[in-house]
């Protein structure tokens, strides 16, 4: 998803295994990014990006007429079965297929505005209608959408416009007689309905959670730093020639609170599973649902009504004007170049943003600098920790041209000291040119070049525009002399640099029923993005802080007391309570360049192997734990049980198919043989797995929403204090599951 399409990058690897040994050594050699860059796109053949053209044509990203009807027609399906989440998600994918102004449009906006309507989205239902009479909504069915309307503007309490609208509905029954009289009657019953409909009380779970939620996206830094914008002033930033920059804490900090709040400089979308049409899908339109589908390509706010570009079918946004933006931004030049951008990966999509975005810094100063880091000095020099001293030495004789004595030792910083997220900062974080593979900065290379000939094809002036537009061209033009290939380089740093700053947005989906007063939820990738000042953070296994997101904005809050002079750490993704020491170690060094040698890590050296508790399995005799490879054996001197492994691992599926049952007894509300069942299962694992086997947390956290589903909520929280005790030995006492965890013992306090 990140890299290429595996296809391209054999290819490329292959044209890598062919080429002449000395072109192999002047790329592996050469020093600057330009240099690499130059050297390889010489190389890309007309052959080459033909091949790759083939595998973007897999990929469906235009708008095709037939889409429409197959997916309303899918979508009429669900509705039938209820699924009106599914309904819309389909009903979404019919728009995305339709041109602007046409029936199809129409339709597929108004039959997604009854479905939104089922779920209690009135608002959205409401702007849905409004979007299917824009594009031409037939007369015909007039009748039927105004009275949804009506009724939308009634349980909203705009009684006012609902009065409004049901009186224009009576005159337009009155000039047309035909509709009248069943017409006439579904009013009269819906008006009814209506009146009692508002007399009824608000869903109190749901009030408190969306409270929560724009608590916290209002929640703001206390003190904002003067040196690091979107960091907090409890901390600073510091160099030196092992760590480079890191942020340590510049008083005693609380657990919980909040250390930086970050917009991304850029994000992309990650597609999800958007697979190429030749991998034997049954319809050429593809069903299935996807992050894509549900959150804006934007601001990725989740959406289940979003609006299609209206020039291709995969950039979907919350709102109109998020898709104004983006097309202003970037979308202009990437809609056409859809299909490329999936073959070519995330990070490369990521790169090309990113530089498409620079053409809107605020230029000046900054700009020129940064102009004069990419084309020759950053790429220049080999990269080292020594940057600092470089930068400063520039600065320093740039400074002296202007009279003025100033000081910038760390990298990244302005002028005068001062460290921002924007593009400056951006192309300061390290791209590791010397720690790649030869190979991987070859295919980086080779990717970017077709890419860049792809733009020049696509829109010639796009890259021209940008320019001039921006003081890009005038500070590079004399050091590279094809245009094109100033973006190259830039977009190459970008790529470069992902392997080791990009960073995952991530959001937090809610599972279950919605009828589940408790809420289960589970974390999914969203997006890849580049945070400039989140990127200060070194990394630890066991780290102090935790990470979440909302929309494209990361916060970090300290987990744990933080002392004065002590460095603020996150992970990475190696954390310690879900891999081992040694696979942690493999992954930081292939992919972070670096040997951990966090707390987690050197205590882990001097620690047996053993199966880890949420693994592991109890004597039936006695309960102990029992250890061993194919033939485990009590871990009790006076208890001489052993069992084999296979018997072990059969029961555990056996078990595992139970709870499997139990869950869908749970999901269609049937709570009495849910409970019954899963009480089978408590006791069935009671007797082989131990105490914190992740299978038994999960049965006890069943057996709370069971209970809580009945308002039992003194059982309920009983349960859940047992799931909470699994999960700590798992993920920690300060983990982001912990929290999730409590959050739910929360709402069964609060509702109980
Ligand atoms: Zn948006
Ligand atoms: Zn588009
Ligand atoms: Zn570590
Ligand atoms: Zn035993």
């Amino acid at each position: 998803m990140d890299l290429p399409v595996e296809e391209w990058k054999s290819y490329i690897l292959e044209k890598w295994a062919l080429l002449p040994k000395s072109v192999q050594v002047t790329i592996s050699k050469a020093e600057t990014l330009s240099d690499i860059f130059l050297h390889s796109s010489s190389l890309l053949q007309p052959e080459d990006e033909m091949f790759l053209k083939r595998l973007s044509r897999g990929y469906l990203v235009g708008k095709d007429p037939n889409a429409p009807l197959f997916y309303r027609e899918e979508g009429n399906k669900k509705f039938q079965e209820k699924d009106y989440t599914g309904a819309t998600v389909l009903y979404s994918k019919g728009v995305s297929h339709s041109r602007p102004n046409t029936e199809d449009t129409s339709l597929c906006y108004a039959n997604r505005s009854a479905a939104l309507f089922h779920l209690g989205q009135y608002e959205t239902c409401l702007e849905d209608i409004v979007r299917a009479q824009m594009h031409g909504y037939p007369e015909r069915l007039q009748p039927k959408m105004m009275l949804r309307k009506a009724e939308c503007l009634v349980l909203l309490g705009r009684l006012q416009e609902a009065s409004q609208t049901i009186s224009d509905l009576e005159s337009s029954f009155a000039a047309k007689p035909t509709l009248a009289a069943s017409q006439f009657q579904i009013l009269q019953r819906t008006l009814c309905r209506l009146k009692m409909k508002i007399q009824k009380k608000e869903n109190l779970t749901e009030t408190v959670s969306a409270a929560l939620t724009k608590a916290f996206e209002d929640m703001d830094l206390r003190e904002e730093n003067k040196q690091i914008s979107s960091a907090s002033a409890s901390v600073s930033l510091c160099t030196d020639p092992f760590k480079g920059r890191y942020l340590i804490a510049t008083k005693d900090i609380l657990p919980g609170e909040l250390l930086v709040k970050e917009d991304a400089f850029v994000s992309v979308l990650n597609p999800a599973e958007v697979l190429p049409l030749h991998l034997g899908l049954e319809s050429k339109w593809d069903t299935r649902v996807t992050n894509g589908d549900l959150y804006c390509h934007r601001c990725l706010k989740r959406s289940l009504a979003p609006v299609p570009c209206d020039g291709c079918s995969y950039a979907k946004y919350c709102s109109q004007e998020c898709m104004q933006q983006a097309w202003d931004l970037y979308h202009n030049i990437e809609c056409s170049l859809g299909a490329l951008l999936l073959t070519l990966g995330v990070f490369c999509h990521v790169a090309l943003r990113s530089t498409l975005l620079a053409r809107f810094e605020d230029a000046g100063e900054v700009t020129r600098k940064l102009c004069g880091d990419i084309s020759n000095k950053d790429t220049r020099l080999p990269e080292s920790k020594n940057l600092v001293q470089t930068l400063s030495y520039d600065l320093g004789g740039e400074s002296e041209k202007n009279g003025k004595t100033v000081e910038t030792p760390i990298p990244g910083c302005d002028i005068n000291g001062k460290y921002e997220n924007n593009y400056y900062a951006v192309c300061n974080l390290l791209p590791h040119t010397e720690n790649h593979s030869a190979e991987y900065k070859f295919l980086c290379a080779l990717s970017i070049s077709a890419l860049c000939r792809q733009l020049e094809a696509a829109s010639p002036q796009a890259l021209m525009t940008g320019l001039t537009s921006s003081k890009l061209k005038a500070a590079m033009a004399p050091v590279l002399c094809p245009e094109s290939s100033i973006w190259g380089v830039a977009m190459l740093r970008h790529m470069l640099q992902l392997q080791c700053n990009a960073q995952a947005i991530t959001a937090i989906q809610q599972t279950g029923s919605k009828e589940n007063i408790i809420t289960d939820s589970r974390q999914v990738r969203l997006a890849t993005g580049i945070f400039p000042v989140v990127s200060l953070l070194n990394h630890s296994c066991s780290p102090n802080t935790s990470m979440s997101f909302v929309s494209t904005v990361a916060t970090v809050r300290a987990s744990q007391h933080i002392g004065k002079g002590q460095e603020i750490l996150h992970c990475y993704g190696p954390h310690e309570s879900r891999m081992g020491v040694a696979e942690r170690q493999q992954k930081l060094r292939s992919q972070y360049f670096f040997d951990c040698t966090c707390p987690a890590c050197q205590h882990g050296k001097h620690r047996t192997t053993a199966e880890p508790r949420w693994e592991a399995f109890c004597c039936c005799s006695c309960r102990a734990l029992i250890q061993g490879d194919e033939v485990l054996s009590c871990g009790n001197a006076s208890c001489t049980e052993s069992v084999s492994r296979d018997h072990l691992v059969s029961r555990l599926q056996d078990l595992q198919q139970q709870v499997g049952i139990a869950r869908k007894l749970l999901r269609n509300g049937k709570l009495e043989r849910a409970i019954q069942q899963l009480l089978g299962c408590q006791h069935d694992a009671e007797s082989f797995l131990s105490a914190e086997h992740s299978v038994v947390g999960e049965i006890e956290d069943d057996l709370a929403q069971a209970y809580a589903a009945l308002g039992d909520w003194q059982k309920s929280a009983a349960h859940l204090q047992k799931s909470l005790r699994v999960v700590e030995v798992r993920h920690g006492p300060s983990s982001v599951e912990m929290g999730h965890e409590l959050f739910k013992l929360a709402q069964i306090f609060f509702n109980g």
